[in-house]
């Protein structure tokens, strides 16, 4: 269930696919509860999706509605491939679009992992 305003959990979006492996996709790392891959068309010299296997929309679904151990397992996996990237001592930046006003295109909670520069400000400024 989305509880964002977003539509029903669809499981054709296309991470669906790339869980279901119908797809292909760069992985960096997976484990029981995440799948993290590049992004298609990366915005920074590291530009890595992290998303959880199961089936929520948006980060207010996945916060509400999986387990702790999901949660955690998901997290973990975050930071883990931010380490394995080589990103923990210039920095980075973990950022999850949600809902219309944030800007989110694929209905299926990811963050994006961004990171191999300085990466400025945290929002454009409004025009
Ligand atoms: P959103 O705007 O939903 O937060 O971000 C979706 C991201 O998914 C975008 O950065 C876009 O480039 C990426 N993306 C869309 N389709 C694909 C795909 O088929 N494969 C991969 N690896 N990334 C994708």
């Amino acid at each position: 269930m989305a509880v964002t305003g977003l539509p029903p959990y669809d499981d054709s979006n296309i991470f669906a696919r790339i869980l279901r492996g119908e797809i292909p996709a760069k992985k960096v790392a997976e484990d029981e509860y995440a799948v993290a891959f590049h992004d298609i068309a990366p915005q920074t010299p590291v530009h890595v999706l992290v998303i959880p296997k199961g089936s929520w929309v948006s980060a207010a679904d996945f916060h509400a509605e999986a387990t702790p151990e999901q949660i955690a397992g998901f997290w973990r996996l975050v930071t883990s491939v931010a380490k394995s990237l080589g990103l923990e001592e210039g920095g980075y930046r973990v950022l999850s679009n949600m809902g219309v006003d944030g800007g989110q295109e694929v209905p299926h909670f990811h963050v994006h992992i961004f990171g191999g520069r300085r990466l400025g400000r945290m929002v454009p400024a409004a025009a």
